[in-house]
């Protein structure tokens, strides 16, 4: 297919979403600036250049995002690889696109004398501090890295690992926190294939028989429960979603399950996507009474509750016809979309505006999604970026704290704290407020009284257990306390007393 022609795509798709609000003209000059950026380079596929740029724009166009990102997507490249400076995009397109693609631009060799990991280091702060000003930033990024992975098989043999690794460790995690199901669950089955063959071809092989007894299974329950769904006038789409290879194959290590394939569960599973969520509990209620639920595994409720990057489903287990386990994931449409898309879809510009909460000149200022309690993770990256110059310390608050899987846990009041995997009491304590790190006798899960080092669980209710008269921490707390922010803060308070 010709360039041309590759390009009239993106037109067709970025109108087919909603014609008015996209700059279309714009987005042609993008892509003659690109190409002229770009001209005579090749990608390692043999293909020009200019398609990696223009595949990226239509991943941001299909996760809707506007105008501005996608044309940033176009040119992201542009400066790090191509012929352009930040200033002709300034000149061409305006300082928005332009901050876009400098923040998705590496740090140029030139500046830097250091190692691969500083490097490595040195572009993440500056992306973290980009993606602090303007979030869209990030997103440019997961396009550009889900292409790059995508095509990870023309890259010669010593970068392949370096990249799916990367793509594990940073990309991954960022996607989750901005609860990019669907991004997230690709890159990782893409990085799986590079990092781990070996465990690739054996879970792809073990595991094809599973999914098809699985799937005649829940192809019978589907029947049964869309006649039900509609005799009770529930409007509904049932549809089995399959476990993604790399996930399947996280799960098949955990010591709890050893290879075993019966104790897998959601290898399919069953997705009923209804309109509100008084239907997802009307559903909840038909599944329930004519498949038997699975006692203690059953369910889990995470519309009352939430999980830490916000998705929503009610999960349960329940016995399918002929006795297997199967899981049913009940949930909306919007909820739908949330866990597919994320952010990018759900909470994206559009969806601000209407409801009032950013007005174009806060967009102009790039404030938009940022000043949203739901993101303070991202303006703590880059505070950390200013505060720790280590940069083995960095990449640890980085890799260990920020983008680390995470657990909710619940203060005896009620509020929700959200936490890094591994989390203990004074973690939690050092969340809710640093100065109670100066108070803490002791602490309690769940009412029951739990040693200082143990290892919250999601769901748990945490207190702290406070001393009458403040008392600085202690030295031992370092070598367990997990979150950046207790680290820091009993590091500070110890030196205070001159204690290191
Ligand atoms: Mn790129």
């Amino acid at each position: 297919m010709s360039l041309e022609k590759q390009f009239k795509e993106l037109l067709i798709q970025v109108k087919s979403l909603n014609g008015e609000h996209f700059n279309l003209k714009l987005i042609k000059d993008a892509w003659n600036f690109a190409k002229l950026a770009h001209t005579g380079q090749k990608r390692y596929s043999g293909e020009p250049y200019v398609i990696h740029a223009l595949e990226t724009a239509k991943i941001l166009t299909s996760w809707r995002l506007d105008t501005t990102t996608i044309i940033a997507g176009i040119l992201h490249d542009t400066v790090e690889d191509g012929a352009a400076e930040v200033e002709d995009i300034e000149t061409s397109f305006g300082k928005e696109v332009a901050a876009l693609v400098d923040g998705a631009t590496k740090v140029s060799h030139i500046k830097l004398r250091s190692s691969v990991e500083e490097e490595f280091v040195e572009n993440l702060r500056k992306m973290f501090l980009a993606m602090a000003k303007d979030l869209r930033v990030i997103f440019v990024k997961l396009a550009d890295r889900l292409h790059n992975v995508r095509t990870l098989s023309y890259v010669p043999k010593d970068n392949q690992k370096r990249i799916a690794q990367e793509t594990l460790e940073i990309y991954v995690p960022l996607a989750d926190r901005l609860s990019m199901g669907n991004v997230k669950g690709e890159l990782e089955d893409l990085a799986f294939v590079y990092l781990y063959p070996n465990d690739y071809k054996k879970v792809l092989k073990l595991s094809q028989l599973h999914y098809r007894k699985g799937d005649a299974r829940i192809e019978k329950m589907k029947h049964t429960i869309l006649k039900v769904l509609a005799q009770e006038k529930v409007v509904a789409k049932v549809v089995g979603r399959k476990k993604r290879l790399y996930s399947l194959w996280r799960k098949l290590e955990r010591p709890d399950i050893e290879w075993d394939f019966s104790k897998v569960h959601d290898i399919v599973a069953l997705r009923v996507i209804v309109n509100t969520v008084n239907d997802c509990y009307t559903a909840l209620g038909i599944v329930h009474r004519h498949f038997k639920l699975v006692p203690k595994i059953g369910i889990s409720d995470f519309i009352a509750q939430p999980k830490p990057n916000g998705y929503q489903s009610i999960h349960t287990k329940v016995f399918g016809p002929g006795g297997g386990v199967v899981e049913v994931q009940i949930r909306t449409n919007d909820m739908h979309e949330q866990a597919e898309h994320g952010i990018a879809a759900h909470w994206g510009l559009s969806a601000l505006k209407s409801t009032g909460e950013l007005d174009s000149k806060g967009i102009d200022e790039g404030k938009w999604i940022i000043n949203k309690d739901k993101f303070s993770w991202v303006r703590q990256l880059a505070e950390w970026q200013k505060e720790i110059s280590d940069s083995k310390e960095f990449l640890n608050a980085v890799k260990f704290d920020a983008l680390s899987e995470r657990i909710f846990v619940f203060s005896p009041k009620g509020d929700v704290f959200d936490l890094p995997i591994n989390s203990t009491p004074l973690d939690f304590a050092a969340t809710v407020h640093t100065d109670l790190l100066n108070m803490v006798k002791a602490a309690k899960a769940d009412g029951k009284m739990v040693p200082l080092e143990y290892k919250l669980k999601s769901g748990q209710v945490v207190e702290v257990v406070k001393d009458k008269h403040p008392k600085p921490p202690s030295r031992d707390w370092l070598e367990f306390v997990v979150t950046t922010q207790a680290r820091r803060e009993i590091m500070k308070k110890l030196k205070k007393q001159g204690k290191i």
